[in-house]
């Protein structure tokens, strides 16, 4: 059953997070000329009216990436991230790239993405947005099994997002198992997981399901809105970083202070960047 819609969340603080480390990792991969590849397992629908009954309903978005649009003041980091929504939007804040967007823009001609989305109205916006663009290939397919049959790329190069909606909690067993399977075709990949902390005790679930795999270098960069709880919501969320690009460490080091002062002015918010393992 697949009940989760991205277009009520697009633009939480939580996209803002993965986002902007994706873009940080794109941004990276992009220092060499040769080519790379980008799965996107899960990859949603590519663009979201903020206008839409979705947005407007949940209003997400306004403690999210509303909050950094008018800045004038955003670190180079996340400027970055600011640069590509513009591309998007004229002036005012209208539209949201999710994922595959955000990178698809990115991409260079020697680059290439292949795209996954199994809801069935989802895919078909998904088809849509990139039905013209050459290097993408978009299928409604299942994300965790492309961690498989799509590993290793032809480039020896590329970046795979994982980002599920754990409505189901077997996911979190699902991107552990998905991450071995991967890793084993090709363990020289960046891998980055997205994660809610809903509750903390599934969130370890995954983090020592990793570390069990016995893989090396993985980083955890979480943004907290509230301490954990174990009430309905999601208090925080992180990204995990398998193989991260040697800068992101220090880079989301340098820019949570700042991410989670505007992002929760209401001064319950909290960061953390460690490994799970390191090198
Ligand atoms: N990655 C997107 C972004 O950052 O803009 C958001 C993705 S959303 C959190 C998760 C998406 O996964 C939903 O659109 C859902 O329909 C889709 N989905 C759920 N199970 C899936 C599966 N097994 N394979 C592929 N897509 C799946």
């Amino acid at each position: 059953m697949l009940s989760y819609r991205h277009s009520f969340h697009a633009g939480n603080h939580a996209d803002v997070l993965k986002h902007t480390v994706l873009t940080l990792i794109l941004t990276a991969l992009k220092q060499k000329e040769k080519g790379f590849f980008y799965l996107d397992t899960h990859a949603g629908v590519g663009r979201y009216s903020l206008f839409s009954a979705e947005a407007e309903k949940t209003g997400e978005y306004i403690e999210g990436i509303a909050r950094l649009w008018e800045r004038d003041d955003l670190p180079e980091e996340v400027s970055l991230y600011i640069a590509e929504l513009k591309k998007i939007n004229k002036g005012k804040l209208r539209f949201y790239a999710g994922s595959p967007l955000l990178a698809v823009q990115q991409l260079r001609p020697q680059d290439r993405a292949l795209l996954t989305e199994l809801h069935p109205n989802d895919y078909p916006l998904l088809r849509n947005e990139f039905a013209r663009q050459r290097n993408v290939v978009t299928k409604r397919e299942n994300g965790f099994q492309q961690l498989k049959s799509a590993l290793p790329p032809k480039e020896k190069r590329g970046l795979i997002l994982i980002d599920p909606p754990y409505e189901l909690k077997e996911d979190y067993e699902l991107v552990v198992k998905g991450i071995e399977e991967g890793y084993k075709r090709f363990a020289t990949g960046v891998y980055a997981i997205w994660y809610p902390v809903v509750l903390r005790q599934h969130t370890k679930r995954i983090v020592k399901g990793l570390q069990a795999t016995g893989i090396r270098k993985i980083l955890q960069i979480e943004l907290a809105v509230r301490p954990d709880s174990d009430q309905r919501g999601m208090t925080a969320s992180g990204m995990i970083v398998i193989n991260p690009p040697w800068q992101l460490e220090a880079q989301m080091k340098k820019i949570l202070p700042y991410l989670t002062e505007i992002l929760v002015p209401e001064g319950t918010g909290s960061w953390d960047v460690s490994w799970i393992t390191p090198e």
